[in-house]
């Protein structure tokens, strides 16, 4: 399938804590049609978060957790000091055809938690708060907004909405003044702060004192992310997140020796 990647970007390396952006579909599958899963890779020092906006998906992990996640449904993983997992299309949707989209989001972990003990949060759309303005709703998937709290545990401060909206509506998002925040528009075209952003492209806002304000132009989708940013250096490679070079090797070793557990293909 073909992945758009909004982050990062020659020219955008991270929007701190977000560090990559991943857009795979929308694409529809014919009944059937065989796809392969995505094989067995680990992850260290951030949190893999997958957005499921249509379609179902398989996840299996080395702690031992399976699931199933519907669209609307939220993966939130913390890889920490290390795991090993697959997911991709289930067998079901496989075999009933359908359209499917999602979104991959790496969320950097900061340094006092990037060796912190793996785990998984399968936050099903029933469990995410949604807050309602005329034409316009937002699924609080993390962080705090307008008295409601996300469904997700995070390490570090941010927000995380997923948003619908209707030809002309308007609301305006609070962000804490020292959040980094960008918005991805999965649909639609829509106007912030008098700036238009068609879709399939990202904005991305410097601490946005004054929060975002937002006119929907056609009906469409976005995902909100915002957080506080982590003042340290960042060293990136393949699956792997760290500070520094060294613990990048590091990082390979202990996948190589097994540390980081095991899951059959
Ligand atoms: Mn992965």
């Amino acid at each position: 399938m073909l992945a758009k990647q909004p982050l990062p970007t020659k020219d955008i390396r991270q929007v701190s804590p977000f560090i990559l952006l991943h857009h795979a579909g929308p694409t529809n599958h014919n009944p059937d049609k065989d796809r392969p899963r995505l094989s067995p890779h680990p992850h260290r020092g951030f949190e893999p978060v997958t957005f499921l906006f249509q379609g179902k998906i398989h996840h299996k992990d080395s702690l031992g957790n399976e699931g199933f996640l519907n669209a609307g449904d939220v993966q939130w993983m913390t890889s920490g000091k290390g795991i090993i997992h697959s997911e991709g299309p289930s067998a079901e949707f496989m075999e009933e055809g359908g359209n499917f989209e999602l979104i991959q989001l790496w969320v950097n972990l900061p340094r006092a938690h990037k060796m912190t003990d793996p785990k998984y949060q399968h936050l099903t759309k029933d469990t995410m708060p949604v807050l309602t303005e005329e034409g316009i709703e937002m699924q609080l998937v993390a962080g705090n907004y307008r008295g409601k709290v996300g469904a997700a545990s995070t390490f570090s401060p941010m927000l995380a909405m997923m948003v619908t909206f209707e030809a002309g509506a308007k609301t305006f998002f609070e962000v804490p003044e020292t959040y980094n925040a960008l918005l991805y528009v999965l649909d639609g075209e829509i106007n912030i702060n008098e700036t238009t952003v068609e879709k399939l492209n990202m904005a991305t806002f410097d601490h946005e004192g004054e929060g975002i304000d937002f006119e929907a132009i056609t009906q469409g989708k976005l995902l909100l992310l915002a957080g506080e940013p982590i003042q340290e250096p960042l060293s990136t490679y393949g699956p792997f997140v760290m500070n520094y070079p060294a613990e990048l090797k590091q990082a390979i070793t202990d996948y190589e020796l097994g540390l980081m557990g095991v899951l059959e293909d």
